[in-house]
C-alpha cells in the first residue's frame, strides 16, 4: 500500500507528478516518460491533486472507462511498450487515479508520441539527440563498450568476450557463471 499521505506533502518532484484532472492525459503521459528515462528509471501520476498538493478527486464519471481509456493511450503511445499500473484509490473522501511505472534496465528509454523526454526535478525536456546517443551507449548493451558488472555475484570484467549464435546473428553473451547478468559498469 501507497503511503499517499507522504507522497503528497513531499510535493512534486523526480519520481512524482500531480494532475489536478484526467483532461492533462498527454501532459501526465509526458512527465511519466520523463521520469521513467531518467536515471531512477520509476515515476507515478496521481490524478486528482492539484500541482500544489491540493487533493481534489478526480472528476467523478465512469472510472473504470477513465481508466480503460488511460490504459489505451499508455499502450498506444509508449515505445517501446511501458510497463504501468493503474489503481483508483480514495484518499480524504476523494477517488484518485495512481498511475506508476518503471522502465526495465534492457530498455534505455521510452518514447512517448515519438519524442523522448526527460525529468531534471520537476520540469521536463526533450532529450537531444546526441543525449539519445550518449544513453544508448551507456544503457543499452548491444552499444556499451563496457566494464561489465554482473548484478548478482558483483564480479566485475572488462570485456565481454563469450558471444552467442542466434538467428540475428553473433550476440554478446550477459550471463555470468554465477546465474546472473552482466550489465553495463557506471
Ligand atoms: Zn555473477
Amino acid at each position: 500500500m501507497m503511503d499517499f499521505a507522504g507522497l503528497i506533502a513531499k510535493g512534486e518532484g523526480q519520481t512524482t507528478e500531480f494532475k489536478k484532472s484526467l483532461s492533462s492525459r498527454r501532459e501526465a503521459l509526458e512527465a511519466l516518460c520523463a521520469m521513467v528515462n531518467a536515471d531512477c528509471a520509476k515515476g507515478t501520476v496521481l490524478f486528482g491533486v492539484a500541482p500544489d498538493g491540493t487533493v481534489c478527486g478526480v472528476e467523478s464519471g465512469n472510472l473504470d472507462t477513465a481508466q480503460r481509456s488511460l490504459s489505451q493511450a499508455i499502450n498506444q503511445g509508449f515505445d517501446p511498450p511501458l510497463r504501468s499500473e493503474i489503481q483508483v484509490t480514495e484518499f480524504e473522501g476523494k477517488q484518485l487515479i495512481v498511475l506508476t511505472a518503471e522502465r526495465p534496465r534492457s530498455v534505455p528509454y521510452h518514447e512517448y508520441g515519438g519524442r523522448a523526454w526527460i525529468r531534471q526535478g520537476s520540469e521536463k525536456r526533450q532529450l537531444t539527440l546526441s543525449e539519445k546517443d550518449q544513453i544508448r551507449r551507456s544503457r543499452d548493451r548491444a552499444f556499451h563498450p563496457g566494464p561489465w558488472k554482473c548484478d548478482r555475484c558483483g564480479s566485475w570484467v572488462v570485456q565481454l568476450i563469450s558471444v552467442t549464435m542466434t538467428k540475428d546473428g553473433m550476440k554478446k553473451n550477459y550471463d555470468c557463471s554465477c546465474g546472473g547478468q552482466f550489465w553495463p559498469c557506471t
